[in-house]
């Protein structure tokens, strides 16, 4: 078992939206494509991956550290006691030479290699990815779909009310049940008549969760803590600044409703620090960490240990971005459900039309890997890395 080579593209995120921070018009994604000397039907197999949604393309780290590291290792260094690649060892080997700490952009990088590493395992074992990893990993996966919500609830240039709860009627009428909107890009009277016209569509608080994107200063996020308590909503997610612990434990401690928080963080030492200081409460709050932002698939595995130990349950654990790749994660690991962009970030947000969408329930496909050819925005791109 070999590695022949290694592609990365940068693509352009589709769509101009905009969350309180963030316009995300100028964003790209890295796609990579990791070739191996197994071939099926007269063709290499190719493991397929890409590092989430939101950080950038990693182009460059790919290019000049971590593909020609791994592509100079010694072959039989990157697999495991059965011969076949190991997503750890590649991993590690991406990261040989990089000083500990400041986890950035490299963190996408390594995930987005990693990522397709795992996809490649599981197309060579025939399997969806969820499968093959509750298989290699003992975990019992969800048999039933994974719940998802909606992520969507932009602010858009011509934006009222009347266009976000056409928005969510388009997801309702898919079939998802739950959803989440963006805050704190407008006046707080324009955003309660938003998340008023949310749980208009939702039919339930419950079933609607905001987001501020790390927007508030501490006073600010509790003069919407405070406004938005009465609706009891599903959470209220990145208050403030994701690396500020302290604001996170002041709100928590006068916030009674459920938080969430996670997706900005790049490492279990970041996910450990979060959970010592940030005054999350294990009977309420929701972690969002990404593997695609944050080293891949086995380092999110010790963020889950940190989690559990810190005496969240899996069902707590609801990552960050909306696409394939976690998808089959969380349905794999049995985690608590899944974000889904099914109107934005195209290529890469939301499902293929292979995958099931039933009562805000997602089944993967049985394609082997991620599934993400099935995907009709990414197959030809995937098709032009892999020949
Ligand atoms: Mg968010």
């Amino acid at each position: 078992m070999r590695i022949t080579a290694i592609r990365e593209e940068a693509v352009r995120l589709e769509g101009a939206v905009a969350n309180a921070v963030v316009s995300f018009a100028q964003h790209t994604v890295s796609l990579v494509a990791v070739v191996s000397d197994q071939i099926r039907e007269g063709r290499p197999v190719v493991g397929i991956g890409f590092n989430s949604i939101g950080r950038f393309a990693q182009s460059g780290i790919l290019r000049e550290r971590m593909i020609p590291r791994v592509l100079d290792a010694n072959p039989d260094m990157l697999l495991d006691a059965e011969g076949q690649l190991d997503p750890a060892r590649v991993a590690d080997v991406a990261m040989q030479n990089e000083k500990p700490g400041g986890h950035g952009d490299r963190a996408g990088a390594v995930a987005a290699l990693e990522l397709a590493v795992w996809d490649l395992n599981a197309k060579l074992a025939d399997l969806p990815a969820s499968i093959h990893i509750a298989e290699r990993l003992g975990a019992t996966p969800l048999t039933d779909g994974a719940p998802t919500y909606a992520a969507g609830g932009y602010y858009y240039p011509e934006d009222s009310t009347a266009r976000l709860q056409d928005e969510l009627r388009g997801y309702r009428d898919q079939g998802y049940t739950a959803f989440k909107i963006k805050i704190g890009g407008a006046s707080l009277a324009e955003d309660l008549a938003r998340v008023e016209a949310a749980i208009d569509v939702a039919g339930t608080p419950d079933n609607v969760a905001v987001d501020a994107n790390g927007r508030f200063d501490f006073d600010t996020a509790v003069t919407y803590g405070n406004a938005l308590t009465k609706y009891k909503l599903r959470w209220y997610e990145e208050p403030g600044d994701p690396l500020d612990f302290a604001l996170q434990a002041e709100l928590a401690a006068c916030y009674e409703g459920t938080l969430a928080t996670g997706e900005n963080l790049f490492s279990s030492a970041d996910s450990r620090n979060l959970l010592r200081y940030a005054g999350l409460r294990h009977d309420r709050d929701v972690l969002q960490m990404d593997p695609g932002l944050s080293y891949g698939l086995t380092e999110y595995l010790d963020t889950l240990d940190a989690a559990a130990t810190a005496g969240f349950s899996r069902s707590q654990c609801i990552p960050h971005g909306g696409h394939l790749i976690n998808l089959h994660i969380v349905t794999a690991l049995g985690l608590g459900g899944c974000e889904a962009y099914p109107g934005v970030f195209q290529p890469f947000g939301g499902f293929s039309s292979a995958c099931r969408l039933l009562d805000g329930r997602v089944t993967v496909s049985d394609a082997p890997g991620w599934g993400l050819e099935q995907k009709d925005q990414l197959a030809p791109l995937i098709a032009g890395l892999a020949a």
